[in-house]
């Protein structure tokens, strides 16, 4: 038994699932997928909202690292008139991810390769002499000796300040991709948070009800940054900065050592140096002692997060003329308490002047970005890895503990052999890992270590261990 397991339905598990079928192993490949349909979508792509744009360029997209397999070409002839430099609507790109899976399935079929795509939750993993075994939800069983772990990010946990009264109340959202489903008309909606998820989380509001009352509160009241209608030149001596910044000491170094790039070139557009350091990020964190993450995290995230995941044109030209029109206010303030039984009462905190209000709202929605915290999440097979000591938190709470290449680290300090994370559980050791071309091109990566014999495995983990 030399199997290959896959956990997660989204389109990590798609990319990932894609490659290994397409190559030429004698290993079955298992897709849990966890239920989700359709399957590959996952949170980002199933919104069936053509207002949920991507915030990645058509071009910048795509599931596998072929080029005759790209999204540009597919939005092309199912969406005439696009342009690669256009930001499409989600549901295209999830479109195209089932049309990818299924042509590589065909193919997959038609050439004899094994494998099986499952609906079903793994429930818990057991380390076994021969590799691992996997429990499913239905009370079945899977063996394998490799698993990937592609679970994305975890259901968000209520704030500390919501009382449990308004968490019983129905009134307080946590995840925000259900609001479509809510029956009730309110008259004023808060969201908390203003980043992507709230940007989406608004828009949809506005159009479900045109007459509400929008509110979102943030502590900087900051809006994600805008992206240029079209691409902007990159930045002539990116290499130079790159090499710079490689060598600082530090987050508050390299801000510095950004700022004075900005400063000397007030030419150019500040958002071609951003783009410019996405291939040295990873190697940025990786060079932060702890110390410095645990500042970076406390300093410099919320702009660096606005700065490098900014928001496509139109949707800020949405959110524009929704406060223009002053259907949207956006304060900056900290949420100090929410209760109530509906409507509830939202007690906030002035950034400027720190006085203290309290809003009342018929609906709450937590929109505050990916939870990465393993340790607290109420995740069943996370818990059981954890409980095992196969898989150890992030000390930062950014996923699991694992080597660059996706192995986790376990409770031991060892390599969890066999055991692989992509995505967003891996925060901790890349930082760079949530979106799709860091995805696609890591699952390909993985891809190809999964299926390599094993001698020639033992010597490439050798070399990058
Ligand atoms: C709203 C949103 C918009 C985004 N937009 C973009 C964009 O425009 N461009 C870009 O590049 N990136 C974007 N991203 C980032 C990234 O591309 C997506 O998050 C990507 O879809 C991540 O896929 P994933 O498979 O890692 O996670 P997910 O899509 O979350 O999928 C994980 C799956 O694992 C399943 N699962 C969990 N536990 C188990 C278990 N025990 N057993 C079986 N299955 C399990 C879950 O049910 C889920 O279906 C966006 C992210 C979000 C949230």
């Amino acid at each position: 038994m030399s199997d290959i397991a896959i956990i997660g339905g989204g389109a990590a598990g798609a990319a990932l699932f894609g490659a290994l079928i397409s190559r030429d192993t004698p290993d079955c490949v298992h897709w849990l997928t966890g239920g989700a349909l359709p399957v590959g979508r996952g949170v980002a792509y199933g919104t069936p909202h053509d207002h949920h744009l991507l915030n990645v360029r058509a071009a910048g997209m795509g599931l596998y690292l072929d080029p005759h397999e790209d999204f540009v070409g597919y939005s092309a002839r199912h969406r005439p008139g696009t342009m690669p430099t256009d930001f499409l609507p989600r549901r295209l790109f999830g479109e195209y991810i089932q049309s990818q899976l299924d042509q590589r399935i065909r193919s997959a079929d038609q050439q004899g390769r094994r494998f099986a795509i499952l609906p079903s939750m793994a429930a818990s993993i057991k380390h076994t002499h021969n590799g691992y075994q996997i429990a499913l939800d239905n009370g079945d069983t899977v063996t394998a000796k490799q698993v990937v772990l592609a679970l994305g990010a975890l259901s968000p946990r209520p704030l500390r300040t919501i009382s449990k009264r308004a968490l019983a109340s129905g009134a307080y959202v946590l995840d925000p991709w259900s609001l479509a489903l809510r029956p009730v008309h309110p008259r004023r909606l808060i969201v908390i948070g203003t980043g992507l998820t709230a940007i989406d989380t608004l828009i949809s509001a506005s159009i479900r009800w045109p007459d509400i009352e929008l509110v979102a509160v943030s502590r900087h009241g900051l809006l994600p940054f805008v992206h240029p209608v079209l691409p902007v030149d990159p930045f002539p001596l990116q290499a130079e900065l790159n090499a710079r910044l490689l060598a600082c000491d530090g987050p508050a170094a390299v801000l510095g050592e950004i700022r004075r790039t900005f400063r000397e070139h007030q030419d150019m557009d500040w958002r071609s140096v951003i783009d410019g350091m996405r291939p040295i990020n990873t190697r940025l964190w990786q060079a932060f002692t702890p110390r410095q993450r645990k500042q970076f995290l406390r300093h410099v995230r919320w702009v660096w997060e606005s700065s490098r995941h900014r928001l496509a044109p139109q949707s800020a030209e949405i959110i524009q003329q929704l406060r223009d029109e002053g259907r949207l206010q956006i304060y900056a303030a900290r949420v100090l308490d929410v209760d109530g039984e509906g409507p509830l009462d939202v007690t906030v905190r002035s950034r400027a002047n720190q006085i203290v209000t309290t809003l009342q709202s018929d609906l709450v929605v937590q929109a505050t970005g990916l939870d990465t915290a393993v340790a607290f999440a109420e995740h069943p097979m996370l818990s059981v890895l954890l409980h095992e000591g196969l898989a150890v938190p992030d000390p930062l709470q950014l996923g699991v503990l694992a080597q660059s290449d996706g192995r986790l680290i376990n409770a031991a300090g060892e390599i969890q052999h066999g055991l692989y994370a992509i995505g967003s559980l891996l925060r901790g050791n890349l930082w760079e890992c949530t979106a799709m071309p860091e995805i696609r091109s890591t699952a390909d990566t993985l891809a190809t270590r999964l299926t390599l014999p094993r001698m020639a495995k033992e010597a490439s983990f050798t070399l990058s261990a």
